[in-house]
């Protein structure tokens, strides 16, 4: 069974569920206001890895993710603008359509690299849920902790005992920390908005003094004035009515523990007395030179950037599984390349095998693999133990039903090729051999030529020392 590390306990430990056979799960989701990148997308297969390790393990999942689109300001701080509104005014679109448009691509995106995500109402969006949000704000209210500021409602992470508990961070050092962009009128540094004023004070629109054309265009009416609600709100709100409270496992990305899932924690420990959840599983960044991939430095990737390389959004599910999620992932095209070709060597070994006789995997194999994933989730040792099962001498039949039963939680799309060898049209055939015959005689225009023809049909040559491979190409 599962052991995982825990961020919480910052150990690795065996994993229980709640409630018997079932576990629920909740994921932050991505703010849905610029482009996506492969690193985000990392987060997303490793969850993704992680729900079907479970499911594997005879668990039922109910996983519950939102979607970001209010109130995350630019620098994740309480300071600066909202970042949809932000791409809004730079797109020349509304907010609402800057949101439509980002989390059509993200879900686009999701489906290629074979993420399956939850579906509505378990995929929640933040504008949906301002009425939850409200209700959660006012119990902190009544309980004491919030405050106003000329600019919104905030926490107070001095009556919070246990703030900094997740990072495992004294609260001097954090404040310290939060100093850098402090608003002075924040009772600490680490103090964070609950609800952000779209006018000073919390006043509302006033056509006397205010330009209607520079309204926001989200903005909703609340005990504490009109405006919006701060970011890490929603997520407490969400998962507490889709998941309720505690919930098994919290998942995110490294930069989320410091803050955001800090305060994820504070508000809903401070407004119901129970924990959040019980476990918290962070993935690494995917780096660029040594540095976070982040849209802040423009060393970000998009999978159309990837395509247009030559690398398939499938090859980029495989570079992930590649590396520990624990680990930073370094990024390069030449590894990315290295994946794509893994990708397509497999594919070529399944090729060759006979279907499947009968539909039970190797079971020496598969435990292997599933020892390797329930090993906090080991995926490069899962590989691994993938390219042992290919290379092995089971027969072929027996080989196709295993890398079947491992693509079930891998979800390369090995089934498209497992026992489909490729034929060949003799056309094809005939254009190839006049190609190796001008190789030979060193003839390299023709040679270049004919090529570009077979590439021009869908057809790939490699070259070996006395012959040729003909095949798809990718
Ligand atoms: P965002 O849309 O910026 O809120 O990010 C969505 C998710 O992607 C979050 O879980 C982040 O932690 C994660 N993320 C952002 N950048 C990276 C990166 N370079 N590598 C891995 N995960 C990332
Ligand atoms: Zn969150």
């Amino acid at each position: 069974m599962l052991k995982i590390w825990n961020s919480l306990s910052r150990t690795r430990e065996a994993f229980g569920s709640i409630n018997p056979n079932e576990v629920r799960m909740y994921s932050c989701g991505p703010t849905v206001y610029a482009m996506p990148h492969i690193g985000n997308y990392r987060a997303y297969v490793t969850w993704d890895i992680l729900r079907r390790v479970l499911e594997a393990d005879g668990y039922r999942v109910v996983h519950c993710m939102n979607i970001t689109d209010v109130g995350h300001l630019v620098g994740d701080g309480d300071e600066g603008q909202d970042k949809l509104q932000m791409s809004a005014e730079r797109e020349g679109i509304t907010a609402w359509e800057i949101a439509k448009r980002y989390e059509k691509i993200f879900l686009d995106d999701a489906k290629t690299l074979n993420v399956t995500l939850p579906e509505a109402p378990l995929l929640c969006h933040a504008t949906d849920h301002i009425d939850d949000q409200i209700k959660l704000i006012q119990i902190l209210d009544e309980k004491g902790f919030a405050y106003k500021t000329s600019d919104g409602l905030y926490f107070d992470t001095s009556k919070f005992p246990e703030y900094g508990k997740l990072s495992g961070q004294p609260l001097e050092e954090k404040m310290e920390g939060a100093r850098v962009e402090s608003n002075p009128e924040k009772r600490n540094p680490t103090d964070f908005a609950l609800w952000k004023f779209s006018y000073p004070g919390g006043r509302d629109f006033d056509p006397a003094q205010d330009d209607p054309g520079k309204r926001r265009h989200m903005e909703w009416p609340s005990p504490w004035g009109l405006g919006f609600p701060g970011w890490h709100i929603e997520c407490s709100a969400m998962s507490r009515k889709y998941l309720g409270q505690p919930f098994d496992i919290h998942t995110g990305g490294v930069d989320h523990i410091p803050v955001h899932h800090e305060n994820e924690v504070a508000q809903s420990v401070a407004a119901y007395s129970v924990p959040l959840a019980n476990f918290w599983i962070h993935v690494e960044f995917m780096t660029v030179d040594g540095q976070k991939m982040s849209k802040s430095l423009g060393n970000t990737y998009s999978l159309e950037d990837c395509r247009s390389k030559g690398v398939e959004p499938l090859a980029i599910r495989y570079f992930y599984l590649g590396a520990h999620y624990r680990s930073k992932l370094n990024f390069t095209w030449e590894a990315a390349k290295a994946a794509q070709n893994a990708l397509n060597n497999l594919r070529e070994a399944a090729r060759e095998w006979d279907i499947p006789t009968d539909q039970e995997p190797d079971q020496g194999f598969y435990e292997r693999f599933m020892e390797e994933l329930n090993d906090d989730l080991n995926t490069p040792a899962a590989l691994a133990v993938v390219w042992d099962m290919v290379k092995s001498d089971l027969d072929s039949g027996k080989k196709a039903a295993t890398l079947l039963s491992f693509d079930k939680i891998l979800c390369l799309g090995l089934d498209a090729y497992v026992a489909k060898p490729v034929s060949i049209p003799d056309h094809v055939k005939a254009i190839a051999q006049r190609r190796w015959e001008a190789r030979l005689r060193q003839d390299w225009n023709e040679a270049d030529q004919l090529r570009h023809e077979l590439e021009g049909m869908g057809w790939q040559m490699d070259d070996g020392q006395d012959g040729y491979k003909l095949k798809p190409k990718v």
